[in-house]
């Protein structure tokens, strides 16, 4: 970069000269020696593009810090940070969500199977209400806590989802890609969100910068067999609200507790007996530097199942999509302000890397089975949460037809 800014520097100095009164001889020098400076630049810039691109895909490679706290190991030293409620008794045979929803006309996996394949699904009936219920719901709590909605696209570019750190190619790739463009189909929104804002420099007093992005969320599931993959436990399209925040360095830590504590408040309103967890290290994925997740029982499956997950991926994201601002020091703050002398120092301080974070508000299917199996009645209706009633014209119970 330095030697292109000297050449393009050379070359202007070449057409200032040019300007003035200048013999023949003299001007075809001139005019040869910028027809030279322009081919090297050219050069140059061509092995620029080839090095940017070689420095992105090495920093591809890195995975991002961990915080101290987190407890280094496989999944299974995951700690447990909170736990509410606790698990319904039942005094009836439990069903698990397949079950109830087939027999209540909820969804339809054979057709799905037919017209897309395995691991998709319809759902039909007081099932797309619910679906609805649960977006809407959500929304309006994010809403009046400030955050921003956005509706995001679905195809996005295959570098914009290398620079949020996942990977678009290779074997076991959760991506789908466009066969014939360099599109993908989004796995989170956090994708298309992240990628509004790169090659930016925010104002410092615009942080943080809180959104709330609704979106459907495609992944290939590579790599899952033998994972629970019951009815609609693992599929390759779902519906998901995601909190993504833009943050200053120094306040990503307290808001990555904020996020969480909006997504603890979001399940126990909807009733849910869930644990909150602190990632272990090898369940960090590259950007991550702390993961949150929180799992909630699903007394059908018997087992608990992760619902959502709050991430701090610090500059890990924003480096690679190049997000920055301009933090406020005494030297700007003294630049506002009238010079007592003329000597006032007026320089800017250096730009600094944002900080991202992300974090599930509503991941819609596996939210469908926490309620339906932990609000069964013995006679295979559903009870629906209180706070989701207004948001599905005042139905409290899904019924048998
Ligand atoms: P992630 O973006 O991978 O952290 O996932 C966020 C949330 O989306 C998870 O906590 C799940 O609730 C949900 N989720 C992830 N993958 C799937 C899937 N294949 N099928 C259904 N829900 C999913």
């Amino acid at each position: 970069m330095q030697e292109i800014d000297k050449l393009r520097a050379e070359r202007n100095a070449v057409a200032s000269a040019m300007k003035g009164k200048l013999d023949l001889a003299r001007r075809e020098e001139l005019i040869e020696q910028g027809k030279q400076l322009k081919e090297q630049v050219a050069e140059l810039e061509g092995k620029l593009a080839v090095l940017s691109e070689r420095l992105q895909q090495e920093g591809q490679r890195i995975p991002n810090m961990t915080h101290p706290s987190v407890p280094i190991g496989s999944e299974d030293v995951a700690s447990i940070r909170k736990e509410v409620g606790r698990q319904r008794e039942f005094t009836f045979p439990v069903k698990d969500h397949v079950e109830l929803g087939l027999a209540l006309d909820l969804f339809d996996f054979e057709a799905a199977s037919e017209v897309s394949g395995t691991k998709f699904y319809y759902l039909k009936n007081e099932a797309v209400l619910l679906e609805l219920a649960l977006i809407n719901w959500t929304l309006s709590q994010l809403l009046s806590k400030g955050f921003v909605p956005l509706s995001t696209p679905d195809l996005v570019r295959s570098t914009v989802v290398e620079k949020c750190g996942f990977q678009p190619r290779g074997q076991n790739t959760q991506v789908y890609s466009v066969e014939g463009t360099d599109l993908c189909l989004a796995g989170t929104a956090e994708i298309p969100v992240g990628g509004m804002y790169m090659d930016s420099m925010l104002p410092e007093a615009s942080l943080p910068l809180k959104l709330v992005a609704f979106s459907h969320c495609f992944r290939t599931e590579a790599g899952a067999a033998g994972a629970a993959t019951r009815g609609l436990y693992r599929v390759h399209q779902f519906s998901k609200l995601e909190m993504f925040v833009i943050s200053r360095p120094e306040d990503s830590d307290i808001l990555h507790e904020e996020l969480i504590s909006i997504e603890e408040e979001l399940y126990t309103s909807l009733g849910l007996h869930y644990k909150t967890l602190d990632m272990s290290s090898e369940d960090l994925g590259a950007p991550a530097y702390r993961k949150f997740d929180i799992e909630a029982w699903m007394p059908g499956l018997c087992r608990y199942g992760e619902i959502s997950s709050a991430s701090n991926c610090t500059d890990y994201q924003s480096r690679r999509l190049n997000i920055r601002y301009r933090p406020a020091t005494p030297a700007v703050a003294a630049a506002q302000q009238p010079p007592k002398s003329k000597k006032v120092k007026t320089t800017l301080p250096p730009l600094q890397f944002v900080h991202t974070l992300n974090a599930t508000a509503c991941a819609v299917p596996r939210m469908i089975i926490a309620i339906l199996e932990n609000n069964q009645q013995e006679d295979g209706s559903v009870v629906i949460p209180d706070v989701l009633r207004p948001f599905m014209g005042g139905l409290g119970l899904i019924k048998p037809k």
